[in-house]
């Protein structure tokens, strides 16, 4: 079995790639600039006795999409499971926001979903079999306050995972999201030590996220034992958004 997952090179998208090198699949890891990260980390994986690739691509370009599909069925093998994963965030006020901000990161979190899945599909279609996770994020389902154009994307990836899900269905493809809460990865770098104990408080379990916490989610959807749910959108948030 063969996955591929977008930014992989740090946070959750590398605590994914060793749950799956872990479960005995053979892992892409997709990275754009940290190369260093993403060759380490296929070392570590290729311990597990798996095959590991690093592969880079910028993922909201789709001609680097497309090449990097056809490098890893090359190098690895058929895309059995896509983990659309790569992400930025940015804050500020809407009224701040350049048109080269929305582009960014609407090609960055959004397009680039679609880009990946439009690549791996035909394959996944051929064979009636095929999962994709991608990632959301709780501010896709509730909005966030300076982070308009981020909720935004994210409701995207929402809306394009139900759809997705109802039109790949029938051949055999499932289509889920997981909806991460608050996690503690390179993303979370810009908030104080203050920002970080308030949304702790704010949080039922009084505890924040581990990218092993939405690893574990994803790698659940990808298995049989998800074999019954499509279209699906995962919160694993500890109850911060219900
Ligand atoms: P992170 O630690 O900042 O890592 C981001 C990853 O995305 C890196 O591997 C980076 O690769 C990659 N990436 C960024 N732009 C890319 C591009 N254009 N092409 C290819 N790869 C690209 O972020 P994270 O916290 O693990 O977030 C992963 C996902 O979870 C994102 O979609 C994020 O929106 C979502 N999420 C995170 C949180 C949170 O609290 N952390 C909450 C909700 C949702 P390089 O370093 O190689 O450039």
């Amino acid at each position: 079995m063969c996955v591929l997952i977008t930014g992989a090179s740090r946070g959750i998208g590398a605590a994914c790639a060793r749950g799956f090198a872990k479960a005995g699949y053979d892992v892409a890891v997709n990275y754009n600039k940290s190369a260093e990260k993403a060759e380490a980390l296929v070392q570590e994986l290729r311990s597990c006795g798996v095959r590991a690739l690093a592969v880079q691509a910028d993922v909201s370009d789709s001609a680097q999409v497309r090449a990097m599909v056809e490098r890893v069925k090359r190098e690895i093998g058929e895309i059995e499971v896509l983990v659309n994963n790569a992400g930025i965030s940015m804050f500020g006020l809407l009224t701040d926001m350049t048109d080269e901000d929305w582009k960014r990161m609407t090609d960055t979190n959004l397009s680039s979903v679609f880009y990946c899945c439009r690549a791996v599909l035909p394959a996944m279609i051929r064979a009636h079999h095929g999962v994709i996770v991608n990632i959301a994020s709780m501010w896709g389902e509730v909005g966030a306050s300076c982070e308009a154009a981020y909720s935004a994307s994210k409701a995207g990836v929402i809306g394009l995972t139900k759809a997705l899900a109802k039109e790949v269905g029938p051949s055999g493809v499932r289509v889920n999201a997981v909806s991460p809460g608050v996690v503690m990865t390179d993303m979370m770098a810009s908030f104080s030590e203050a920002d970080v104990a308030a949304l702790k408080d704010e949080t039922p379990l009084e505890t924040l996220g581990s990218p092993e916490d939405i690893a574990g989610a994803v790698l659940f959807l990808a298995s049989n034992k998800a074999r019954f749910i499509t279209g699906q959108i995962l919160s694993v948030n500890g109850g911060m958004v219900i």
